[in-house]
């Protein structure tokens, strides 16, 4: 039999470059991660595949799986299309012993917090205000109103980062990456239960 996995959150604005961060870490950190892959109701952007993405639904499914218990947590992002966590894949990796990462929005991560308080999250964000809008307009996918969107949502999370264990800010991916990957390996060797 195998040790439980650790659940890791990862949250922060959108443009931050956290998605980034989090396909760097998997590749690179020396520990079993996994990404938790959510269900959505917003389409799939250019590139993007179901099932590693996201599991993309309609609205009618989503609201079937969230009748029928199946989300860990679930939100409506930008007031607009809604996100869930799927609990029966999450808990199924744990159990193998897997270090399951939530890429997930600040009010999701706040229910996970509450049910499981020993859940290692980590706020990702790019220092400044000014810095967060220029990539979100160099990324290129978005038009006016959703950065604009995003922006507001920004300024609304970052109320919450003192919630997290971490903040992390990622001015350089790499060494972002490695604090993460340090910090995780330090509570994989027992750092909690230390002194
Ligand atoms: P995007 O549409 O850019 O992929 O994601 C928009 C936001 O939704 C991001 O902040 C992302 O972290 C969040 N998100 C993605 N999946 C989930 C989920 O399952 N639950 C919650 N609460 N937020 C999610």
């Amino acid at each position: 039999m195998c040790q439980r996995g650790r659940l890791i959150i990862i949250s922060g604005p959108s443009g931050a470059g956290k998605s980034t961060v989090v396909r760097r870490l998997i590749a690179q950190c020396p520990l079993p991660l996994q990404l938790s892959i959510s269900a959505t109701t917003r389409p799939p952007r250019p590139g993007e595949v179901h099932g590693r993405d996201y599991y993309f639904v309609s609205p009618e499914e989503f609201e079937r799986l969230r009748d029928a218990g199946a989300f860990l947590e679930y939100k409506q992002v930008y007031g607009k299309y809604w996100y869930g966590t799927l609990r029966q894949q999450v808990d199924e990796a744990l159990e193998l012993g897997k270090w399951v990462i939530l890429e997930i929005d600040v009010q999701g991560a706040l229910t996970v917090m509450e049910q499981q308080p020993d859940v290692l999250s980590f706020f990702v964000h790019p220092g400044s205000r000014e810095e967060l809008e220029r990539r979100l307009r160099n990324r290129g996918t978005d038009d006016e109103q959703s950065i604009q969107r995003r922006l507001q949502v920004a300024d609304e999370e970052l109320a919450y980062r003192d919630r997290y264990k971490f903040e992390i800010i990622n001015r350089d991916v790499d060494a972002a990456v490695e604090e993460i990957c340090r910090t995780l390996q330090q509570y994989a060797i027992g750092v909690e239960h230390a002194g």
